[in-house]
């Protein structure tokens, strides 16, 4: 029987980034994953906003992890021979009051190196009028189809993918050595997002699963330039296609789509846009949110070979690179000391 140091359960954006992780510090490890479990990481905007809009503040721990995440996404590409990651300005209409806000943010050092500037006119056309507007640089997007694909040719290209469902009830917290699907690992990483929350193993951990819906639309008269954001956000994709969202819903986690999501998304872009558009797909997932806002690493309190690496929540593109990184120093480096706001340890 096949042996690897590593089981990683599931291949969205956490299982994915320390896999890459592993590959690059050669740990062995299989990914064991299941189309049947649904992956946030598929559904994402794949969006990256260095801002927190709504509270004037910096993104949590911004500094540290953009940079980061722009040298692994790069390494990526050349290992993989295809670009997936685009910087891309945000245009943020704004309200007189929220402008004199920004204004004073920007002569702010610690903001002025993401906000470039504050102005009263518009750079694009076909967008409703407002008192100014604010440019957002280090932003930008992940093309998460184009990267879980390739991705996943790579890894199977390598025998590293088996498809399996994998049974965390069927797992003896006890056991020290695990067989799945005809291997055989000392360690298993549950990457799983939201289905964390059946995992009988970690009912403690405090996962608020929140639904998210987006659309994407054909908009020929709108300017690719930026990513529009106001109260929803316009991603340009490319040939005039434009990523739009999303929604936030902590009662429903069914994982389809709803007349109520769209028509609010469809409301709040009416409100941003002045132009002709089509609608052409709608998606929902489910964002693996935890309570706190903190992602969340580590070992199950009872067995040191099961560990854990999720709460990507709402960020996950811009997580994911540098907490992949911790992670793996969470697995190999010993009495690594995790951050306490991160770690599992606040829910033992
Ligand atoms: C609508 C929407 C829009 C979003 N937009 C953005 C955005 O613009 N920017 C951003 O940064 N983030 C965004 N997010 C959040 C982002 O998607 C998540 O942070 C991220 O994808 C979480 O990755 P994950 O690997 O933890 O979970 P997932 O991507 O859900 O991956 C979980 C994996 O585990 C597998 N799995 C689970 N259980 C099992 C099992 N028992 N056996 C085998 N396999 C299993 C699944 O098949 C999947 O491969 C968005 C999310 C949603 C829903």
């Amino acid at each position: 029987m096949e042996k690897v140091d590593y089981f990683i359960i599931g291949q969205g954006l956490a299982g994915t980034m320390l896999a890459f992780e592993m590959l690059e510090h050669n740990v062995s490890f299989k990914i064991l994953t299941s189309v049947e479990k649904s992956k946030a990481s598929n559904v994402a905007a794949g969006m990256v906003n260095p801002l927190v809009f709504k509270r004037l503040t910096k993104s949590w721990m911004v500094d540290e992890l953009l940079p980061v995440m722009k040298t692994k996404y790069t390494r990526l590409e050349n290992l993989l021979g295809l670009k997936f990651y685009f910087e891309k300005d945000i245009l943020k209409p704004l309200s007189a009051q929220e402008m004199l806000l920004w204004r004073e943010r920007k002569t702010q050092p610690e903001f002025s190196k993401y906000i470039s500037k504050v102005e009263i006119t518009s750079p694009v056309a076909n967008i409703r009028n407002t008192a100014g507007y604010e440019f957002v640089t280090g932003s930008g997007y992940l093309d998460t189809k184009l990267f879980f694909d390739t991705a996943e040719k790579f890894f199977r290209k390598q025998n590293l993918i088996v498809d399996s469902v994998v049974s965390p009830e069927k797992i003896n917290l006890k056991k020290e050595n695990f067989e799945i699907a005809g291997f055989h690992s000392r360690k298993i990483v549950f990457c799983e997002g939201y289905h964390i929350i059946s995992n009988p193993m970690f009912q403690f951990v405090q996962l608020k699963p929140v639904k998210g819906e987006v659309l994407s639309i054909y908009a020929p008269n709108l300017s690719e330039k930026f990513t529009l954001n106001k109260k929803v956000f316009v991603l340009p994709i490319g040939n005039h296609r434009f990523k739009v969202g999303s929604t936030y819903d902590w009662n429903d986690i069914t994982e389809q789509t709803t007349q109520q999501g769209k028509a609010s998304i469809i409301e709040r872009l009416d409100n941003l846009i002045d132009t002709e558009y089509s609608i052409e797909n709608h998606w929902a997932g489910i964002r693996p949110t935890m309570a706190d806002r903190r992602p969340v690493l580590g070992f199950h309190p009872e067995n040191k070979n099961i560990a854990v690496f999720n709460g990507l929540g709402t960020k996950g593109v811009m997580l994911a690179p540098y907490f992949a990184s911790v992670m793996l120093n969470v697995l190999t480096v010993p009495r690594y000391k995790l951050i306490p706001e991160i770690s599992i340890e606040r829910f033992y």
